[in-house]
């Protein structure tokens, strides 16, 4: 069944777990992504960063989850994951998209304030919730921000404020993860988190935590964390499985072949996932 973000987490918070957000990049993604929801009887976020949005379109997307969602017996949102702009927000609810991100983390405090505002005053009125973003995810999801040398961490005085002014419904914090490829060993800063969460009220959401170990993400959980993003390593394990195939048959030219070891790996990272967060059998 399709449905918003809204209620997925607000059941997330009072039951202490997170619902996963897996980035999709394809047909092959959504069909993953809902067949590991469907066997860890598993609510499910899908989400699209802007430059998967840019190599389909917004339709695409909303006509391929939509599908999925239809087909699902277990509750499944498409959320659109970084949102550059007013504009590209309330395209993404028109065209059908279940949830949106306003990313404002890369501009000063109160103009953050103002580009949320500008999105949830359109968006809640009709039910739609908004992710913000304030403090700093680092690394590089796509063409998003990149922040070296200025303090990441979510201040939470700031967050109170902000939340309180912009009415978002959920906050993305920055406590120490990073997009992409982690360098060194991935560190949450949960003391952070904790004095974040101990301001307010509303779902966090963890961002860039590929290849967090998980003890970290179950600790994060407890410290507030509702949602949590997935996004390289389900790249990572759909070419695995895609190489792998076609390491073994370099001739093969039927693209669906490759793909169906791609999928497995997709399903297995996800639904390992699932049981981590806490979410399997709670559709
Ligand atoms: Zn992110």
């Amino acid at each position: 069944m399709f449905v918003t973000t809204k209620e997925m987490l607000l059941r997330a918070q009072e039951g202490h777990y997170a619902v996963g957000a897996f980035n999709v990049e394809n047909l092959e993604f959504v069909m993953a992504v809902v067949r590991a929801a469907q066997s860890k009887r598993s609510p499910v976020i899908m989400q699209t960063t802007p430059g998967t949005v840019r190599y389909a379109s917004l339709d695409y997307f909303v006509a391929m989850v939509r599908c999925a969602a239809e087909s699902a017996d277990v509750p499944v949102a498409l959320h659109l994951d970084h949102g550059n702009g007013f504009d590209r927000c309330v395209q993404a609810i028109r065209a059908g998209y279940s949830s949106v991100m306003i990313d404002g983390s890369h501009v000063p405090f109160e103009d953050n304030i103002a580009l949320t505002e500008s999105v949830t005053k359109v968006a809640l009125p009709i039910n739609l919730p908004v992710e913000a973003e304030l403090g700093k995810v680092g690394g590089k999801e796509d063409d998003g921000p990149a922040v070296e040398g200025e303090s990441p961490y979510t201040d939470p005085d700031e967050a109170e404020e902000f939340v309180a002014r912009t009415q978002c419904s959920s906050l993305a914090v920055g406590v120490g993860t990073v997009h992409g490829i982690y360098k060194g060993t991935p560190h949450i800063e949960q003391g952070v988190l904790k004095a974040i969460c101990s301001r307010l009220s509303i779902p966090l959401v963890l961002h860039g935590t590929s290849g967090v170990p998980d003890d970290q993400v179950a600790e994060a959980i407890a410290n507030g964390i509702c949602k949590v993003n997935y996004a390289t390593e389900l790249r990572q394990a759909f070419m695995h499985g895609f190489m792998g195939h076609m390491e073994k048959d370099p001739a093969c030219f039927d693209p669906k072949k490759p793909a169906a070891p791609g999928m497995d790996e997709i399903q297995a990272v996800v639904e390992s996932h699932m049981d981590n967060l806490g979410s399997t059998n709670k559709a």
